[in-house]
């Protein structure tokens, strides 16, 4: 078999990729290692940035996206038991949309099967190589048989413990890693969201997300350590825990439901340098993972992923190939702004070491200039 572009992975990353080269008439065909209804139905990111949600919309994605996303004008910082609104929309005009990731995998995938699109599900013991040839070439299993792919060019879109980055060899890349003493234990509950919008809340006991997927679910998370027990959480220990640190005297409370969903997830930055190695291009969480807290991981893979088709896409159609050899250059430039900025939401707002009573006043400190300097600038001060 072969085809212009293999792509590894059908998470956001891959998923847009190929959709975006389809409506540039470039061909692609995706291998993925889950089933479909596995990735279908993934709960992870649920945080659209104006720019993402605009690109699904204008490519004939965004259907179900307009109908059901929620538009978020701000989001609510709560710290010492008071809630402070931060307004997008006045500071920049733009806003955010609330819209499940694995919603928007399935509307990506409905999207490549209608028109044709080539995705295998459900690959084993997916290996590549010859990266550095005008043929890299992936071997794998698919329905009991062993199969070949080669390739004018390979996409690792096959998220952080893909087979993409670890295949190459010693050296290739630098890497750059930020481990955090702690995670989120994260719950998914069939509750109608109690706030409008997103509340980040700082606490003396550790950092508490509200969110929510949609007008009856709500997605919540409270900071745990990185190797927390599960079984140690009850749900009523989840709901006492939440009520607490999402307390602001005056307003609701969190309303309770059934729990649908538990995980922890670590937190951890990380990134490498070059996002390219002769013919395979990095894409998404294979070449950068960010902790949660700025809610930049799925957005920055769709932005690897439509510079990557347009990189591709003046190859085919002029022959070009300076944006193929800028493309590491200019997504590294985006992914390290992002990191800076979702380690900087996760150091304000997560307690690294709570007898440390110093750095709760500094947070807390800071916090108040935040919410005062962005109060500052909605008068145009
Ligand atoms: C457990 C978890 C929870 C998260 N929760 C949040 C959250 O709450 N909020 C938030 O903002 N962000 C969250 N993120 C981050 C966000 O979901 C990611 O940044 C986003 O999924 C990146 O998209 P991607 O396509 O690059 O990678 P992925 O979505 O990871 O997709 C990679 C795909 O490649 C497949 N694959 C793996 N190996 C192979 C292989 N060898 N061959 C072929 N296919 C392969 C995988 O099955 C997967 O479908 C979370 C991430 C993880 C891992």
């Amino acid at each position: 078999m072969h085809t212009q572009v293999a792509i590894l992975g059908a998470g956001p990353a891959g998923l847009v990729l190929s959709h975006l080269l389809s409506l540039h008439r470039v061909e692609s065909i995706v291998l993925e290692t889950k089933s479909r209804a596995y990735v279908e139905s993934r709960i992870r990111a649920g945080v659209l940035e104006h720019g993402t949600a605009q690109l699904l919309c204008e490519t004939g994605v965004g259907e179900r996206l307009k109908n059901q996303g929620m538009r978020h004008e701000g989001i609510n910082l709560g710290f010492s038991g008071v809630l402070h609104h931060i307004n997008f929309a006045q500071l920049t005009g733009k806003a955010i949309t609330v819209y499940g990731q694995h919603e928007v995998v399935k509307d990506l995938i409905a999207a490549r099967t209608s028109s044709g699109g080539q995705i295998l599900f459900e690959v084993a013991d997916v290996s590549i190589d010859a990266l550095s040839t005008n043929r890299p070439r992936v071997r794998f299993r698919h329905q009991g048989e062993n199969r070949e792919l080669t390739s004018d060019w390979l996409a690792g879109c096959d998220g952080s413990h893909g087979v993409s980055r670890t295949s190459l060899p010693p050296g290739a890349l630098r890497i750059f890693e930020k481990t955090y003493p702690f995670g989120w234990l994260g719950i998914l509950a069939e509750a109608a969201p109690s706030w409008e919008e997103l509340i980040y809340s700082h606490h003396e006991d550790g950092f508490a997300l509200f969110s929510m997927r949609s007008p009856s679910i709500t997605r919540l998370y409270l900071q745990c350590k990185p190797d927390e027990d599960l079984t140690k959480w009850t749900d009523e220990r989840i709901w006492e825990n939440l009520e607490r640190r999402l307390s602001f005297p005056g307003d609701k409370k969190v309303r309770q439901g059934r729990i649908l969903q538990k995980g922890v997830t670590a937190m951890r930055s990380f990134a490498v340098e070059p996002m390219q190695y002769g013919r395979l291009f990095l894409v998404g969480d294979a070449a950068h993972v960010v902790p949660a807290t700025g809610a930049k991981g799925m957005n920055l893979a769709v932005s690897d992923a439509w510079c990557l088709s347009r990189a591709l896409d003046n190859f085919y159609s002029e022959g070009r190939t300076d944006l193929l050899e800028s493309y590491s250059e200019r997504c590294l430039r985006r992914v390290w702004k992002a990191q800076r900025f979702s380690w900087w939401m996760t150091s304000l707002l997560h307690r690294f070491d709570v007898n440390d009573a110093f750095e709760l006043r500094r947070q807390l400190a800071e916090l108040d200039y935040l919410g005062r300097k962005l109060c500052w600038s909605f008068l145009g001060g």
